[in-house]
């Protein structure tokens, strides 16, 4: 099957900012991918490389098995939605719709119709003859989607386009967004820099740090096996163990990490004890943070239960700690023989996505 977009050896720098410093990535066709990565690592840019608005430096962008990597951005079969909207203020929803469709001199039926099915894929029908302002920030994000579906992208590109809502509407909007791309089919590539997001979203997700590409995979693989302490680190919280606190607290040498779910306060077999030093209380759940006997520092998280700041663990109290051994990650560097790899569609792993 031939990819959707094929990025070879792609770099873009700006002087001496290797803004994209050597990425290879296939995404499928109908996948809903997404680039995550903290501020300035090169998500965007990346974006803007296979839209055309930015030129690579060295690399290959393919559109569909295409070379486009010399063509402009609207010989491109892509589509981009940023976040800022975008929206023509003085044209009335239906108006901005149209718009694009207009330019290219669509005849005035085709356009009309092509309009009312994309408000209709954004439930924006009974829209059509409001101004942006007088409509909601979660209507206008729908009011750019479906400016862009109405041109039929085969590929969709999203710059953080969720990142002016506030929590509860972007909540709802990503449930909207994933829903949206079953139903219309087309490949998304959605930029963000928050990884509930990309989790909640994502087919597959391909983490950015510096320029380059840490770990390409689905939700469940990047959460439970992380390739790298960054990832590790980036993707969820994290208990990083290194150095002597490895030998201490694993019992031997390398880099592991063990999330804080996987870590029971008073459970069976106790592998360290400690004292809490800190209770967060965070609606569903607590974090306790628990120094460990000895010197170091792991993050607990428990369901709350019992109401309230937990009434059963409290601060200074003593604890013992225990997990199993399987939610040990292990990032020593000799277990990390797949980095480096492509991250070609062939060498994607087989395991389900939630
Ligand atoms: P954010 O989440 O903050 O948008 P990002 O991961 O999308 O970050 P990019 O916008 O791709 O990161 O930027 C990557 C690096 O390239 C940054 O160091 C940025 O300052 C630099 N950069 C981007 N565009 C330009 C430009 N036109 N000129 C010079 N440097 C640039």
């Amino acid at each position: 099957m031939t990819a959707a977009i094929t990025l070879r050896g792609l770099v873009r720098h700006f002087g001496d900012v290797r803004a994209v410093d050597g990425v290879d990535l296939d995404i499928a066709e109908g996948e809903f991918f997404s680039m995550l990565g903290p501020s300035g690592s090169g998500k965007t840019t990346v974006l803007r490389l296979i839209a055309g608005f930015e030129q690579a430096t060295t690399g290959q962008v393919l559109l569909a098995g295409r070379d486009v990597t010399a063509l402009p951005p609207y010989a491109r079969d892509v589509n981009t939605v940023f976040q800022d909207y975008a929206l023509f203020p003085h044209m009335s929803v239906r108006e901005n719709v149209e718009y694009g469709l207009r330019v290219k001199k669509v005849p005035a039926g085709d356009r009309r119709r092509r309009a009312t099915e994309a408000l209709a894929a954004v439930r924006l029908e009974a829209y059509g003859e409001r101004r942006p302002q007088q409509l909601s920030g979660g209507q206008r994000q729908r009011v750019a989607l479906a400016r862009a579906l109405v041109n039929r992208p085969s590929v969709l590109l999203l710059d953080e386009p969720l990142g002016a809502l506030d929590l509860k509407l972007r909540r709802e909007m990503q449930v909207e967004l994933k829903q949206l791309q079953r139903e219309v089919g087309i490949t998304f590539v959605f930029v963000t820099h928050d990884q509930e997001e990309a989790l909640t979203m994502s087919d597959r997700i391909a983490v950015f740090n510096a320029g380059r590409i840490e770990q390409v995979a689905s939700p469940t693989e990047l959460y439970e096996s992380p390739a790298t302490s960054f990832v590790a680190g980036f993707v969820g919280t994290s208990n990083l163990l290194t150095g002597a606190a490895a030998e201490r607290i694993m019992g031997r040498p390398g880099t592991f990490s063990v999330r804080p779910e996987k870590i029971h306060l008073d459970g069976p077999s106790p592998r360290v004890s400690g004292t809490v030093t800190g209770v967060v209380y965070l609606g569903s759940v607590n974090h306790y943070i628990v120094d460990v006997d000895g010197g170091d520092t792991l993050t607990v998280l428990r369901q709350n239960l019992h109401g309230g700041a937990d009434q059963l663990v409290t601060q200074g109290q003593r604890v013992d700690l225990s997990w199993h051994e399987e939610h040990v990650i292990d990032l020593s560097p000799q277990e990390r023989g797949h980095l480096g790899a492509s991250h070609a569609l062939s060498a994607q792993s087989n395991k389900e996505t939630p």
